[in-house]
């Protein structure tokens, strides 16, 4: 496994493994790697025949205030995780290559960005397509892994991929739990023992919903409050949104038909965490 830091290089390396007839694999992630970015890294190993993970903490898709400078780094680690999945190469650039002084072009996709985290995050999308855009130009890709953990991010990503005609397949993969429930995400780290028993909450309501739809509830608006009810027992725990929209438009739905996404957002204590689950009605 190689790790490249250089634009140069690794452009270099993806022109001989074209020319080699491989297929590649692109898995982005911001590193500090956990099983769910290693289910993404499985399922590249699979498919295709050359994988590269990029680890790169984005600067431009966090926005002022949010927790750029603290999020956890630790290339060695992550490079020994990726080397016993055979990963055949880590980008990990720099600031400076990525974004040279004079930078001046982003990828904005609107509507699917405007609601959800969207509208809490502003900016935060932008900076995300942009990069996702400039990694898929740089490792040309003949698919990419997502997780479905970052649920508004795989649906705005596979609309600017087939806005823009690009020439790529995005594979979504599911969540990876914790044994007890808590979606893994690096910002689990943040918390203290207390906070992380109060986030068990977020799947507990989620799994709520899930049974009352089951059994026959249809009123968004009653799921929803049953959703916040069970999250609000967690003094700890303070809701950002829970929203229920359709898979495809990100709507807001009233009634519940069709593929639909219950989506939520919480803090607890400095952390922002978000889980999600998709249920077929
Ligand atoms: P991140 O490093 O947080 O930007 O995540 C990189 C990729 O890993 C994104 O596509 C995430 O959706 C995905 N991911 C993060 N956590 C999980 C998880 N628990 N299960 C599946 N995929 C995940």
């Amino acid at each position: 496994m190689q790790v490249i830091r250089s634009i140069t290089e690794l452009k270099e390396k993806i022109r001989q493994v074209k020319q080699w007839g491989q297929t590649i694999g692109l898995v982005p992630t911001m590193g500090y790697l956990h099983e769910g970015h290693l289910s993404l890294v499985k399922g590249a190993r699979d498919d295709c025949d050359f994988v590269v993970v990029s680890i790169y903490v984005n600067p431009i898709q966090f926005g002022v205030g949010e927790d750029f400078e603290e999020y956890p780094r630790d290339l060695t680690r992550d490079a020994r995780l990726c080397e016993e999945e055979n990963v055949d190469i880590i980008f990990s650039p720099s600031d400076s290559d990525m974004y040279p002084k004079g930078y001046a072009t982003f990828v904005d996709v609107e509507i699917l960005t405007e609601g959800l985290c969207g509208r809490n995050r502003p900016g935060h999308f932008r900076g995300v397509t942009t990069v996702v855009t400039k990694l898929f130009n740089l490792v040309e890709p003949d698919k990419a892994y997502f997780g479905q953990k970052d649920a508004q991010q795989a649906l705005v990503l596979r609309k600017m991929s087939e806005d823009l005609n690009m020439n790529l397949e995005l594979v979504i993969m599911p969540t990876v739990r914790e044994p007890d429930g808590l979606a893994m995400s690096t910002r689990n780290h943040y918390l203290s023992e207390k906070e992380r028993e109060a986030g068990l909450a977020l799947y507990r309501s989620l799994t709520r919903a899930e049974e009352l739809i089951e059994q026959g509830l249809r009123k968004s608006q009653e799921v929803i409050s049953a959703v916040e009810q069970l999250i609000n027992q967690e003094p700890l725990v303070e809701i950002e949104y829970v929203e229920i929209v359709d898979t495809k438009e990100m709507e807001r739905l009233e009634e519940l038909r069709g593929e639909i996404l219950i989506a939520l957002a919480v803090k607890i204590g400095k952390t922002r965490l978000i889980d999600n689950v998709i249920v077929e009605v």
